[in-house]
């Protein structure tokens, strides 16, 4: 069944807003402010997830060269959120004149795997929801300008179908189901083997411990050892904040595994499902909102 004009905005929003407080709620957990639960600033994940949102109503789709070029300019309005050293170094070499696709590639032996690809790619995913294909593509190409190690790619490319089999879904969630159909889109061992020990745990009549979680799926910056927990966090769960909480819980890589799990959980529940205390404290909460709803606008042939 089709996904309606108004949900689908509703979805949109709900996965930025969501990548955002899921992002933030992690980065608190590490801040600990008394009488709030979301850090002041969201990270890294947040704002280049904005730097996608905003190429892709700037130039009503994926252009590559934009879209690096709206990383580099954003990363230096705002260097100080918490970036990883590979982005940066990457962008320092482009200003210099070099070649960032080179950089890219020599980083890292083979390529950076770190979920940095995976942390951003909402906006990807619900402007090309309705094609895996082109969003396939899109993801590639995107994923590369920083990620070029085929597990990066890989990491992001299941977050990327996750939040679109999400944004398409109408009705209640079925967690082993959507993991199952993940499974199918899987190809390397590493994320087939932790995509089936997903279904495992949610096939079991107690759910596995915080620690066996952490074992099994990880917890770390390795897009195979934080995409599959936020995907875990969001299945195992049946609302977007016990999606998020689960997700932060784990540890490790909080602010990144919370924004992913909350990424897919905002584009399944939507924007009315997050709460408005969270949504109360988020910073920059009505233009991440209304860059949602401009995404939705140029998807919908709106503007
Ligand atoms: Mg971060």
């Amino acid at each position: 069944m089709a996904v309606s004009p108004g949900v689908l905005r509703s979805k949109f929003a709900g996965s930025l807003l969501g990548t955002a407080i899921g992002d933030s709620l992690g980065a608190g957990a590490w801040l600990r402010i008394p009488g709030r639960e979301l850090a002041p600033h969201y990270t890294d994940d947040t704002h280049m997830a904005i730097s996608v949102a905003k190429s892709l109503v700037e130039k009503k789709g994926l252009d590559l060269e934009h879209l690096f070029l709206t990383f580099v300019r954003d990363w230096e309005a705002e260097p100080w959120r918490g970036y990883g050293p590979g982005p940066p170094a990457i962008f320092r070499a482009f200003r210099r004149g070099e070649d960032p696709r080179r950089v890219a590639e020599q980083l890292y032996p083979g390529g950076s795997f770190g979920n940095g690809a995976a942390m951003r790619v909402a906006p990807l995913a619900c402007f090309y929801h309705d094609d895996l294909e082109e969003l396939r593509r899109a993801v590639e190409g995107a994923s590369r300008l920083t990620h070029t190690h085929p597990l990066g790619i890989e990491g992001a490319l299941l977050q990327a179908y996750a939040v679109a089999m999400a944004v398409s879904s109408t009705g209640p969630l079925n967690g082993l189901a959507f993991v199952e159909e993940l499974l199918s889109l899987a190809e390397s061992q590493v994320y087939r083997r932790k995509l089936t020990t997903i279904i495992g745990f949610l096939s079991r009549p107690r759910r596995p411990s915080r620690r066996e979680v952490v074992r099994e799926l990880g917890n770390g910056v390795e897009a195979f050892n934080s995409v599959p927990t936020a995907i875990y966090a969001f299945t195992a769960t049946s609302s977007f904040e016990e999606a998020v909480r689960m997700a932060v819980s784990f540890g490790g890589d909080m602010d990144t595994i919370g924004a992913m799990a909350g990424a897919i959980a905002g584009a399944f529940y939507g924007r009315e499902a997050i709460p408005a205390r969270w949504l109360g404290e988020l910073e920059n909460r009505d233009y991440i909102e209304r860059l949602a709803v401009r995404l939705w606008e140029v998807k919908m042939g709106l503007g």
